[in-house]
């Protein structure tokens, strides 16, 4: 038996994942009953494939712009370190269609981007690590998978 870890990802079996999936990680509620709702948006199979530097550094400011013009109460989307998702925390709605088509419209703007906002020193702190075409490539992966993106788990 394997000890039971703080962090919810850790106690998450990577090999048994079938990416690209979208996942509830878990519920906080906060002393006013206010919940936070944070998903792991698996975009690459773990320990298989991952996104490269760049790419994943564009889709980030540009999913973090532009979410928020489909989803209201998002607090936060990040990548991960191992670079084969994102975690998107929002506040206050539990409904997992509103994520996964507030990601399927976030995912069209990055392929019709003609830029990476805030892409320059003043508003990045690694303005040169940028790649718009790498950012487009994971996005069309992506939602080439969209009908799996229910399906957290290999058969
Ligand atoms: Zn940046």
């Amino acid at each position: 038996m394997v000890k039971k870890m703080n962090v919810e990802s850790f106690n998450l079996d990577h090999t048994k994942v079938s990416a690209p999936y979208v996942r509830l990680v878990g519920v906080t509620t906060g002393q006013h009953n206010d919940k936070v709702y944070k998903y792991d948006i698996r975009f690459c199979q773990p320990n298989k494939d991952h996104m490269e530097m760049a790419g994943l550094h564009s889709i980030e400011h540009l999913m973090a712009e532009n979410i928020r013009n489909h989803m209201s109460n998002v607090l936060d989307i990040s990548p991960m370190g191992c670079q084969t998702g994102f975690y998107l925390s929002v506040l206050n709605n539990d409904q997992f269609e509103d994520v996964t088509a507030a990601l399927e419209k976030t995912l069209n703007d990055v392929l019709e981007a003609t830029e990476v906002p805030a892409c320059n020193e003043v508003q990045c702190g690694w303005a040169a690590n940028h790649s718009l075409e790498g950012a487009k490539e994971i996005a069309a992966n992506m939602l080439d998978g969209k009908d799996e993106w229910h399906i957290v788990f290999a058969e």
